[in-house]
């Protein structure tokens, strides 16, 4: 036996990827540790608790856990029902992280600030492959590991709102004006919303929810305004297939959202290449720059960037990655 194969796998994070995976290490009979930043499973899921996910629970629950949680006695949930994030947290990822199986292998407030090998920079070959894996935390503990499985998800690392992928011209300085993707448009964060004029940037399904909230928010509330911005010609790619979807919640959601567009109560503005953000007198002017180098200026009140997410490599920075340089995902993984 070499010292690798007495060293645990660990998986960074313990959101539903991390936890599949430490299912199926369990199953295999390896010996794993899950290294959790926050305070709970689903750390990242709870915070975008109050969304409704379109896939529902059949494809949600990683068959390992399933079968572990059902050996345990729980009762799961409607198959064919949509979860909330926070119904994903509560009624599936806790009980099974409560598992004795499970429970003694993760470590919660323990944020993984990077990885190495052992004793080799990212430079150095001899003796690499049975080099083990050094993982540091945030306040500086060491692990040692035979192999790392990264589960960080992308939920930390929000897109940024300039259209070149780099943050526009005053981003920074426009920070207050700012919500990234999700916001809790009708619970908590109501009252930032309510009677102003939003923005929201992004055609994926986050910007399409938030859409949807804000528009329900203006029956309600006068003086609720919202204008949506995409950089492209055509919003058909974010009313997907409506009633052809392969997931049909996923199609209603994009049928609404035409609906609110058709009917003018969501002001659709194409083409929408962020320039430069200029906050002033309370408010925020957003300058789009187009292709023929002409300018267009919309002020609101505030910003919703749901500009998508991306992973966070900075950790593992020190090792010798293969992405696929496209989408920052291991290349066997891309395609999918
Ligand atoms: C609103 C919304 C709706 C969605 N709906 C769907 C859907 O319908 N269907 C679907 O398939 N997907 C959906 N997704 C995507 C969904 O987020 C993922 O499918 C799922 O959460 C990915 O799980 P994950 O474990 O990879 O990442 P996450 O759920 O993001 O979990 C990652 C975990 O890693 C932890 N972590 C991060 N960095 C570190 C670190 N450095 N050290 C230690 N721990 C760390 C985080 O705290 C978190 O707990 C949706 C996403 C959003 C935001």
């Amino acid at each position: 036996m070499s010292t690798l194969d007495t060293l645990p796998v660990v998986v960074i994070g313990a959101g539903p990827v991390g936890l599949a995976a430490a299912a199926h290490l369990h199953e295999r009979g390896l010996p794993f540790l899950v290294l959790e930043a926050g305070d709970a499973v689903g750390a990242a899921v709870r915070q975008w608790g109050h969304v409704r996910i379109f896939s529902p629970w059949r494809y949600d629950i990683d068959p390992a856990a399933r079968r572990l949680l059902d050996d345990a006695g729980w009762v799961a949930p409607d198959l064919d029902a949509l979860p909330t994030g926070t119904e994903l947290a509560t009624d599936y990822l806790q009980p099974l992280a409560e598992l004795p199986q499970l429970k003694p292998h993760l470590r919660y407030d323990a944020r993984v600030e990077a990885i190495s090998r052992l004793g080799l920079d990212r430079l150095r070959t001899a003796g690499r492959d049975t080099t083990p894996f050094l993982i540091r935390l945030a306040d500086g503990q060491e692990v040692l590991a035979r192999a790392v499985i990264d589960a960080s998800g992308t939920w930390g690392t929000p897109n940024v709102l300039g259209a070149s992928g780099l943050p526009a011209r005053g981003e920074t300085d426009a920070a207050a004006y700012l919500d990234h993707a999700l916001p809790d448009v009708l619970g908590t964060d109501r009252d930032r919303f309510a009677g102003r004029h939003t923005l929201v940037v992004g055609a994926g399904h986050s910007a399409a929810n938030t859409l949807l909230s804000l528009a329900e928010l203006a029956v309600g509330q006068p003086g609720t305004e919202v204008t949506w911005a995409i950089r492209t010609t055509s919003p058909a790619r974010t009313y997907g297939g409506g009633d052809a979807d392969a997931l049909p919640a996923r199609g209603a959601l994009g049928s609404r959202l035409r609906a609110h567009v058709d009917a003018g109560r969501i002001r659709l503005l194409t083409g929408f290449s962020v320039h430069a953000l200029t906050p002033a007198d309370g408010r925020v002017t957003v300058v789009v720059r187009h292709g023929d180098g002409s300018e267009e200026m919309v002020t609101v009140d505030r910003i919703v960037a749901a500009t998508g997410f991306r992973p966070d490599h900075t950790i593992a920075a020190e090792l010798r990655l293969d992405l696929d340089p496209v989408m920052g995902a291991t290349r066997a993984l891309a395609p999918l």
